[in-house]
């Protein structure tokens, strides 16, 4: 029989047996978030488009090219999310959260869409988790949120992420910089893609952003903006690399990161890797000091990160560090004859009622498949039920390693016994 039809181009499934993966990643990003004293905020997959062009910035790639955009059958046009800030900062705004007390500090994961060229770690849904730090101009905001996204990579073990940071300073001194640009850029505007042509007159700092080789070719000599930073912004690089250098945390001064979005403002990083090919970047962020003012609100310092699953996926992969794999099933029951698989049922509600990971046979397989089956599941522990053992109310607890049994009542204190017996012999307690 033929599937009527298979997943889109450039989405994924993540099946049962590898979900772990991910459930043992935004663990440690929810610890994280917590120590680092940020809160989840759960926002539609679907807005109004008008907040993405506003709030990501209509000469942005996402923008012009990338997202998908829809008419409801309202009329309404109506974007999925190709990022997770502009619908964080809407929300907040929208709830009056900003006049409940500063910072606020949120955390978010969410699935994003944007219509790009499927390749390894580019897909057009995709997934992040980012942190959001609202209502603070200060340097040290700026490293603690950097360090707060390190402290994730440590975590997990990942020691060859190399931290970019640079700034891209305030309206004020990118006016300068962008007329510096221009007149660059305006000696190569045969040369530049169709896409940077435009850039060129309404934000040429886009082009320096550009996936061309030609574009980047040329873009390698041009003017950077760490010379035409204001003396405020000039300031505020210096404070962000003071408090880093006294947190211990080793960066690169890299004067060609801008962002891919519009609403950037002063400090910008990416941690990159080089061992996951050209889609390198694994995490990207930094300050928006303009953003909640361009959605309607006050003006209100802001900063954040965005840090893409798929890729810290592949990442992990490409270094071979292995996620620990979830508790296989404690006890397996497996029963032979009706009385005992109405018993295997019973044994089985009780032990799952005390939180542990029991299984039995529900599809009705003779007793040589369900033991195959027990030790395909990993099960640690088995008992085997029969007419003899119910009327005895007593079986013999087989250690699926070892090969060692011991009798087990099957009455009141089952579980209590069986517990006993299961956390002597436990070796291993990761996260799960
Ligand atoms: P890139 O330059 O690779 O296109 P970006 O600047 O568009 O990245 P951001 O919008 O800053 O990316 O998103 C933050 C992170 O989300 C990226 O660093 C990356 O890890 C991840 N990401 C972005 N786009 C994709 C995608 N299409 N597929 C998978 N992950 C993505
Ligand atoms: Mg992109």
């Amino acid at each position: 029989m033929a599937l009527i039809t298979k997943k889109l181009r450039g989405t994924e499934d993540v099946l049962p047996a590898e979900s772990y993966r991910w459930q043992f990643l935004e663990e440690i990003m929810r610890e994280q978030a917590r120590v680092y004293g940020f809160a989840e905020i759960r926002t539609p997959v679907f807005e109004n488009t008008q907040l993405f062009q506003r709030g990501v910035g209509e000469t942005t790639d996402v923008v012009q090219k990338e997202m998908y955009t829809f008419d409801t059958k309202g009329g309404e046009s109506v974007t999925l999310r190709p990022e997770g800030t502009a619908g964080a900062a809407r929300a907040l705004l929208e709830h009056g959260v900003y006049n409940d007390g500063l910072p606020v500090k949120a955390s978010y994961f969410v699935s994003c869409y944007r219509y790009e060229k499927p390749q390894a770690g580019r897909l057009r849904e995709f997934h992040q988790f980012g942190l959001e730090v609202y209502g603070t101009s200060k340097p040290v905001a700026d490293a603690e949120l950097i360090c707060a996204a390190a402290s994730i990579f440590d975590r997990l073990g990942i020691d060859d992420l190399s931290l970019e940071i640079n700034s891209i300073g305030c309206p004020e001194c990118r006016a300068k910089y962008h007329a510096a640009l221009k007149e660059y850029f305006a000696e190569h505007s045969n040369e530049l893609c169709d896409t940077c042509k435009g850039r060129l007159e309404r934000n040429p700092m886009r082009i320096l952003d550009c996936k061309s080789k030609i574009c980047s070719g040329i873009a390698k000599d041009a003017p950077v903006i760490l010379d035409y930073l204001c003396d405020e912004c000039e300031e505020h690089f210096k404070g962000v690399k003071a408090c880093l250098d006294s947190a211990g945390m080793k960066y690169t001064v890299n004067p060609r990161i801008v962002r891919g979005l519009d609403y950037y403002t002063k400090t910008v990083f990416e941690f990159v890797s080089g061992s996951i090919g050209s889609q390198s970047t694994v995490c990207g962020g930094g300050r928006y000091d303009g953003l909640i003012e361009e959605l309607g609100g006050q003006p209100l310092p802001s900063l954040g990160f965005a840090l893409g699953m798929e890729r810290l996926l592949l990442l992990l992969d490409s270094k071979g560090i292995e996620i620990p794999k979830p508790e296989t099933c404690a006890l397996y029951v497996a029963a032979l004859g009706e009385n005992a698989e109405a018993k295997a049922f019973s044994l089985v509600k009780d032990l799952r009622d005390a939180s542990l990971h029991a299984q039995y046979d529900i599809v009705g397989r003779g007793l040589k498949a369900q033991m195959k089956y027990a030790n395909k599941i990993g099960a640690q522990y088995s008992l085997v039920i029969g007419d003899n053992e119910i009327e005895e109310n007593k079986a013999n607890l087989k250690n699926m390693t070892t090969g060692e049994q011991v009798e087990i009542s099957l009455g009141e204190n089952f579980v209590s016994q069986f517990t006993a017996i299961y956390l002597d012999n436990k070796t291993s307690s990761p996260i799960f």
